[in-house]
């Protein structure tokens, strides 16, 4: 079985950041992650509020923050699905679909998935105009009627990204009104191409080969009409990629977070959890890096006890 000091799972904003602080002190440091490196700062279609950059690509920002952590000197496994923990003694074990490993200590950062709203059309549809990741599907859609569910931060920025590149952006979302950034909410209404319909959900997705029309409800008027549209982008919020970590026994919230101290300590010691997987409110490429270099540092004093907090 291969050996290291510290094991991270997830190589998104908050893993590469542990990974960067673990091995500047010194540890022999793996990252393992079931996809390529970068996690979802990858698939935002632009990061306007990482401090340092006023405006950049998501998926330049996570190569430079892979970069960066190849360079400090960090072992990355990419497409290397973690398929168990053992986390019962002194060494923490990691089962992958290619090896098992053993390390002093362990960061997870496994990071979220996207929601799906559960309507008729959506699973069948799915790669065939239903879409999660703007960046991704976004230009397959050049010139065209696409429409983005959702009121949050994650369907603004990917609204105006679709505003770019479609003729039309058609926006649906359930409230009178948006949850995300003022700053954003003044860029959409900007948009002359971008068209808002309120209180509306979609119902069903409709299509032959690919999607060609939706079903909405309007929840006030209490009305239901179809709209032609060529592509449909899910952006209703995300859920804890924490199966592992439960399974190990890690405590997590009501929703499946896993839950940590302001150290990132998990309910285990020796691990600590980083970024969109933990019960933290706040989701963001900067709190995610925050996490991810506390969780390095505490894991650090735990592996070489400078500093040991117990
Ligand atoms: P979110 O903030 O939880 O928003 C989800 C949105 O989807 C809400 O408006 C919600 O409606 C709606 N929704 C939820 N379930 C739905 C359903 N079944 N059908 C229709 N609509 C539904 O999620 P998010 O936008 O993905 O953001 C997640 C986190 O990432 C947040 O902390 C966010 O700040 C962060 N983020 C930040 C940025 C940025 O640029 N700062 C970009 C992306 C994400 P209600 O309003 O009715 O609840």
């Amino acid at each position: 079985m291969e050996s290291w000091e510290l094991i991270i799972i997830g190589a998104g904003a908050g893993g590469l950041a542990a990974g960067i602080y673990g091995a500047r002190s010194g540890l022999k440091t793996l990252i393992i992650d079931e996809k390529m490196a970068g996690g979802t700062t990858a698939d935002a279609p632009v990061v306007e509020n990482y401090p340092g950059f006023p405006q950049i690509g998501g998926g330049e920002l996570a190569e430079r923050m892979t970069l960066h952590c190849k360079k400090a000197g960090v072992t990355i496994h990419e497409i290397e699905p973690v398929t168990g923990l053992d986390l019962a003694g002194e060494r923490k074990i990691v089962k992958t679909s290619r090896a098992a490993y053993e390390a002093t200590a362990l960061i997870i950062a496994t990071g979220s998935h996207y929601r799906e709203i559960g309507v008729k059309g959506e699973k069948e549809f799915r790669g065939r105009g239903v879409s999660y990741c703007g960046v991704c599907d976004g230009p397959l859609f050049k010139g065209k009627r696409v429409l983005v569910i959702g009121g949050g931060n994650s369907a603004a920025t990917t609204t105006l990204y679709l505003s770019g590149l479609a003729a039309e952006v058609v926006v649906t979302h359930r409230r009178g009104a948006f949850r995300a950034e003022d700053a954003l909410v003044k860029d959409i209404a900007s948009k002359e191409n971008v068209q808002v319909f309120w209180n509306t959900e979609v119902r069903e997705i409709k299509g032959d080969k690919l999607v060609t029309k939706v079903v909405l409800y309007d929840n006030k008027a209490e009305a239901t009409k179809e709209i032609a549209v060529d592509a449909v982008f899910v952006q209703i919020g995300e859920a804890p990629n924490s199966q592992i970590a439960r399974e190990a026994g890690l405590d997590v919230n009501e929703h499946g977070y896993i839950k940590t101290d302001v150290f990132q300590r998990t309910s285990v010691a020796g691990v600590y959890a980083a970024g969109d997987v933990t019960s933290h409110p706040v989701k963001q490429v900067g709190t995610a890096v925050g996490q991810g270099i506390t969780a390095a540092l505490e894991a650090y004093s735990y592996i070489r006890r400078p500093y040991y907090r117990g």
